[in-house]
């Protein structure tokens, strides 16, 4: 009887164990960095090559930059279920998962949803946090901004200037010059890299 229940107290001790682990990496970078976390993760697709799963979204344009007014069902049926899940129903992607966060090629960061542009790669730094962080969009409405009181926590949030998709949040503790940490999630980007001019 004493044996099964130190094999049974054992087995406790191991799930508080692994789930403690989970929540202390979960909430070190927010306590580091003031990080945004949704408990809504998903994970993140590596497989979807930027610039070729369009075929369905007839929104898709890298030249037109007239809002969109498009319903969360349309969106449903013609983006990737992980680009929907963080675009239109603000999912966070697990940190140090994305294909952005500690990506350096030169180019263009596009949304993933509508193919706006958002920033360049100049504008990106290393953060820690893990998920792609840059200091500023590369136009002035590239993005829109509202208030998140989410999880308890006020927060702003970041959505596409184009088409109104989540795409992470802005924190005051970036670098210079604007101090500003766009905080976002890799799987409602596009990386496109930049050509050689002859
Ligand atoms: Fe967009």
């Amino acid at each position: 009887m004493s044996l099964f229940f130190i094999q049974k107290f054992e087995i406790m001790k191991k799930i508080i164990l692994i789930s403690t682990l989970t929540l202390s990496s979960l909430m070190s970078c927010q306590s580091q960095s003031a990080q945004s976390k949704n408990t809504n993760t998903v994970p993140t697709d590596k497989s979807i090559t930027p610039g070729t799963s369009h075929s369905k979204n007839p929104y898709y344009s890298r030249k037109d930059t007239t809002p969109l007014q498009i319903e969360d069902a349309e969106w449903e049926k013609i983006l990737p279920s992980e680009v929907f899940e963080v675009a239109r129903q603000k999912a966070t992607e697990r940190p140090f998962t994305g294909k952005y966060w500690n990506y350096k090629g030169k180019g263009i960061y596009y949304c993933a949803a509508c193919g706006n542009a958002l920033f360049k790669s100049d504008a990106k730094f290393a953060s820690s946090c893990g998920w792609p962080s840059f200091f500023q969009t590369i136009r002035s409405n590239s993005v829109a901004y509202q208030t998140d009181n989410a999880l308890g926590m006020e927060r702003t949030e970041v959505l596409c200037g184009r088409c109104g998709g989540h795409l992470g949040h802005i924190f005051n503790d970036g670098p210079a010059p604007t101090g500003m940490r766009y905080c976002m999630n890799s799987i409602v980007l596009e990386f496109e890299p930049e050509t050689k001019k002859k």
